[in-house]
């Protein structure tokens, strides 16, 4: 780096990083160099295996062979093509092949590049669709405690992660949380907890308070990720879906993490046979090898909208909607979960990797609580002297010194690996879960 007369802020280098501790990265950093199957490589040559499968996106592991080969060839056939006014038939192939995979109803996709944008996306056309209704006064959202929908101003103003909005000041008007549906009672848990259902009957006093003709959608995540990964109570997403449609209130759900394979099925909404009106993916949708997401919209409401007005039906779209290398990267991936049986993998293996991470809670004591769904999982851990983060951060830490990637989200420690992990991998990871929390004990 050049010294251009900088601070020493300035000296840490150009690069301003996302939702990271910037000052302790740059003293110590953590810098990937290449990646392959389960695999990641770090540039000191160290091989370290993904247990967060990059960010909950890389489903089929790295550098899948058809993945890249798909972006090669695209890339020197159509690298851009206008995104307003023209199409590729690409675009309209996938469009095609994720309705067909996508539950029931849900048969049109909205092309973005991101679930954050794919949130804002999903808001604005439940405002868009009642309003050509007729409903211009349904403007309300309902969001819930520690939800996570991105970093847009929409999906911050829904979300419910405290860090993510504090800073921030003014977002959206209209928006109430629903109650975060858990507590110590569903306590490890194995998969869904049995009781919690009713804490969906939340959402009706928050209508009752607005009146249900103000409120145009309800947005959750089906499973919660970021925040931990919280599996839904039986019955809560069922008695949401009904409480909702009672009351024309639209019910979007973020399946940016659950859709495509990470609960051994297409759509988490396919798993729990609860079907929303719009829902929202991303990450695996081109095994994260390009940056992609979409909004799936059940037929009704596209139908509203080409039906309701003249012109530009949706005035709304990005100038990478639809890029065609993200589309190649998709067309291929989607084809590969199918041919080599990538959900079913998931099936087959989710009662084994569930209970060997449940297993871990047996033999720490730091540890206070298990969740886990498909190949999803997380143990929540005890603090060191009360101050949050503290143990958590540590085995992140060194779960990487001892080669493997996990994701750290406040006390919770996150393991998702590659929907292509087998058995003998699960016992890998929990062999180095075994010592790097006696390391950190
Ligand atoms: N919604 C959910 C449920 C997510 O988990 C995420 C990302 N973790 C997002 C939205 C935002 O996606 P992106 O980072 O691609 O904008």
């Amino acid at each position: 780096m050049t010294d251009r007369g900088l601070n020493k802020n300035d000296k840490m280098g150009a690069y301003w990083m996302p939702f990271t501790p910037n000052k302790a990265f740059k003293a110590a950093p953590r810098m990937l160099e290449s990646a392959d199957g389960l695999y990641v490589t770090t540039t000191e040559g160290r091989k370290i295996f993904d247990g967060s499968s990059g960010l909950w996106c890389s489903a089929l592991g790295h550098n899948h062979p058809k993945v890249t080969e798909a972006i090669r060839a695209q890339a020197g056939k159509l690298d851009y093509s206008t995104a307003f006014q023209f199409g590729h038939p690409q675009a309209f192939e996938l469009a095609e092949i994720l309705a067909e995979t996508l539950p029931g109803g849900l048969n049109h996709l909205f092309f973005t590049n991101s679930g954050s944008e794919s949130v804002d996306t999903a808001l604005k056309i439940a405002l868009g669709y009642h309003r050509i209704r007729g409903e211009g006064q349904r403007t309300r959202f309902i969001g819930r405690f520690n939800g996570y929908h991105g970093v847009g101003f929409g999906g911050i103003s829904v979300g419910g992660m405290v860090n993510n909005r504090k800073y921030f000041g003014a977002q959206l008007p209209g928006v109430d949380h629903m109650p975060f549906p858990y507590d110590a009672s569903m306590h490890n848990s194995f998969g869904q907890p049995e009781s919690g259902a009713q804490y969906a009957d939340e959402l009706e006093t928050i209508i009752a308070l607005h009146d249900a003709s103000t409120i145009a959608a309800v947005i959750v995540e089906p499973v919660v990720g970021s925040a931990g990964v919280y599996v839904p109570p039986k019955g809560y997403l069922k008695r949401l879906r009904e409480i909702t449609k009672k009351h024309g209130i639209l019910l979007i759900f973020d399946e940016v993490i659950t859709a495509f394979g990470r609960l051994g099925y297409a759509s988490a909404s396919e798993r729990f046979g609860v079907e929303p009106d719009l829902m929202t993916m991303a990450k695996a949708l081109t095994n994260g090898a390009v940056p992609m997401g979409a909004v799936a919209a059940q037929s009704a409401i596209y139908n509203t909208y080409m039906d309701g007005v003249e012109g530009v039906e949706l005035f709304h779209g990005y100038t990478y909607s639809a890029h065609p290398l993200a589309v190649a990267a998709a067309l291929a991936a989607q084809r590969a979960y199918k041919e080599e049986g990538i959900y079913e993998n998931v099936r087959e293996n989710e009662q084994y990797f569930g209970e060997a991470i449940h297993a871990l809670k047996d033999a720490h004591s730091s540890i206070t609580d298990v969740r886990n769904i498909g190949y999803m999982s997380a143990l929540t851990h005890s603090r060191i002297n009360d101050v949050p983060m503290s143990r958590s951060s540590k085995i992140f830490q060194r779960a990487y010194e001892n080669g493997l990637k996990v994701r750290v989200s406040g006390d919770t420690i996150a393991i998702a690996p590659p929907l292509i992990t087998k058995r003998r991998d699960i016992d890998l990871i929990t062999d180095m879960m075994v010592k790097t929390i006696k390391e950190v004990d």
